[in-house]
């Protein structure tokens, strides 16, 4: 991943695949991976298998999985849609994330 991307707690808009166009936030990140897990985005089945001695039913369980962090763009509140992040300089010298189009400062 290059610098000045993607953060935890991020508000990120899928840009592909079967959940483009909606908008969840950055769970994690794994950037040896290139991937990151989004609330709500990128729900896998997965099969539990039974196991009685656990007591376990079995069964089908949703779960997120992590997605390609290509395949989503930081999501501007203002500008309502993906954007491109430029960097920024406070007065106070502190390096921040913004937004583009508008300016609008993407750091939490
Ligand atoms: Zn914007």
């Amino acid at each position: 991943m290059r610098g000045l991307r993607l953060k935890k707690g991020d508000t990120v808009i899928v840009r592909k695949g079967k959940d483009k166009g909606k908008t969840g936030k950055v769970l994690m990140i794994f950037p040896e991976k290139n991937r990151i897990l989004v609330e709500k985005i990128h729900f896998v089945k997965e099969f539990i298998r039974p196991d009685r001695s656990k007591n376990v039913q079995g069964g089908i369980m949703e779960k997120e999985a992590p997605l390609s962090a290509a395949n989503v763009m930081i999501y501007c509140s203002e500008c309502e849609q993906g954007v491109r992040i430029q960097s920024k300089v406070l007065d106070d010298g502190t390096r921040v994330r913004a937004c583009k189009k508008c300016g609008l400062t993407l750091e939490k």
